[in-house]
């Protein structure tokens, strides 16, 4: 039987509140450690695509989560920069029928909150306004400020994009993002839009605008029933993992002067004081996931941070949770701990590193400049779904599929089934 650990995660994220949510339901002890004070009410729309849905409604949370999916009802448009043309359409519900999960849209704060209720319900305990400056890789023990620190048996680093704990498992805290991006986001009220005939089509479904410069703007009822547009721009705006900053709101109209007549509309509507401005950030690879001791391991954008071209951020932080949870459950003592972590990173890092790279090469294929590369983007989204596998006969996709413009991506990113392929490959790796 596996033993009972004492486990510690440094980050109330989405990743590291799933993945209590999930050591939990093996019996594990589990603190979370959170530098703020209570969730943070900043950032936009997180989508939760179907192989990440799969892994929270096994949670039981299906309920709880689709009270609070906040899909507006029309459908979710693609569109060309210069005059709003649709390329593509498709409906949120189309995604379920292929792929047997929902697609939820949520608000990250809505996300968070709920992650965070379900897990204290659950008996896991969250201390707020815990800042972890450093760990102790051998005990392993994590330290916290007036020279105070927690043992733990197993220590999980889901501490986001500017890790502590990556910095002493793999020696990189400091990092440069190679990202050419930047992202103004901003919230407008949905009431005021309503009342304006020029843009409340915005409110009644969600929208992508590729071009030279990108914007996809995502009802947010729950947020203040805000519409929530992230405008992004080939520029050096922003900094990695800073979310406080304010944006320069006459900058962003002039990147935009030329765009579609309605978000120059919309942007009539924007306040300064409302303009946040963060740069769309990823890592670089990291060797290795889990310390040499084998006690200290890292999830979500800790250790895979990708570009939201892929839009499986916070969907690869909840696979993880499921993969962790069930190699940690394959340990017979605790002294097998670095045998099954390492198999939970071989079994996890080809896939995470996959979802980094696509985030790379799909922000090229968003941001194409209009030319020949970007008429070949227009038909591709013309002539085939987007978002669905055009073509596929419904088979687990283990393995990623080769080519930018594969249509099976999506029935590996999508259709992915964590608990079985984890399963499987435990089944080889420990035997
Ligand atoms: C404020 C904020 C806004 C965001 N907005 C968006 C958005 O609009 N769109 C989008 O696609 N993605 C956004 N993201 C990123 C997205 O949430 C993540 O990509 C995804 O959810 C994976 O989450 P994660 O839990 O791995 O990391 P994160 O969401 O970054 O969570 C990490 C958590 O660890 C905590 N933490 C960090 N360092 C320490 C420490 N030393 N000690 C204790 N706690 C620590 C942080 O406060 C945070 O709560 C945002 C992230 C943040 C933090």
């Amino acid at each position: 039987m596996a033993p009972k650990l004492n486990i510690i995660i440094v980050g109330g994220g989405i990743a590291g509140l799933s993945t209590a949510i999930s050591l939990r339901r093996y019996g594990n002890t589990v603190t979370v450690l959170e530098r703020h004070s209570c969730p943070q009410a900043l950032g936009g729309p997180i989508g939760l695509t179907p192989n990440a849905t799969r892994v929270l409604i096994e949670y039981g949370l299906r309920e709880v989560m689709e009270k609070a999916h906040v899909a507006v009802e029309g459908e979710i448009n693609f569109r060309r920069w210069a005059n709003g043309e649709v390329l593509d359409s498709m409906r949120r519900d189309e995604l379920t029928e292929v792929y047997g999960f929902p697609s939820w849209s949520c608000s990250r704060f809505k996300v968070q909150e709920i992650l965070a209720d379900v897990a204290v319900q659950r008996g896991v305990k969250i201390i707020f306004s815990a800042q972890v400056f450093g760990v102790d890789l051998e005990k392993p023990a994590v330290f916290l400020k007036h020279g105070t620190s927690m043992e733990a048996d197993l220590v999980v680093g889901a501490d986001g994009i500017r890790s502590v704990i990556r910095g002493a498992v793999a020696g990189n805290t400091e990092f440069k993002t190679s990202s050419p991006y930047g992202s103004y986001n901003i919230d407008f009220p949905r009431s005021l839009l309503q009342s304006d005939p020029e843009v409340d089509y915005l409110t009644r479904g969600d929208n992508f605008w590729f071009g030279p410069q990108i914007v996809v703007a995502i009802n947010m009822p729950d947020h203040g029933d805000n519409l929530n547009v992230a405008f992004g721009t080939v520029s050096d705006d922003g900094q990695e993992g800073e979310w406080h900053t304010h944006g320069d709101l006459e900058k962003l109209k002039d990147t935009f002067a030329d765009y579609d007549p309605g978000i120059i509309k919309l942007l009539t509507y924007a306040k300064a004081e409302d303009c946040y401005i963060w740069r769309q950030s990823d890592l670089p690879h990291t060797d290795h996931w889990v310390s040499k001791s084998g006690r200290v391991v890292m999830i979500g954008d800790a250790v895979h941070a990708m570009l939201p071209a892929v839009g499986m951020g916070a969907s690869q932080g909840i696979e993880d949770s499921a993969c962790l949870a069930m190699c940690l459950e394959a340990a017979q003592s605790i002294h097998d701990l670095p045998k099954v972590l390492h198999a939970f990173e071989t079994i996890r890092k080809p896939r995470a590193e996959w979802m980094v790279q696509r985030g790379r090469e799909e922000s090229v294929g968003f941001f194409l400049p209009d030319g020949e590369a970007q008429q070949q983007r227009d038909a591709y989204i013309k002539n085939n779904r987007l978002w669905l596998p055009t073509g596929w006969d419904g088979s687990h996709v283990d393995e990623p599929p080769e080519g930018q413009f594969n249509p099976l991506s999506h029935a590996y990113r999508q259709a992915f089934n964590i608990f079985d392929y984890t399963e499987r490959r435990l089944a080889d790796l420990l035997k």
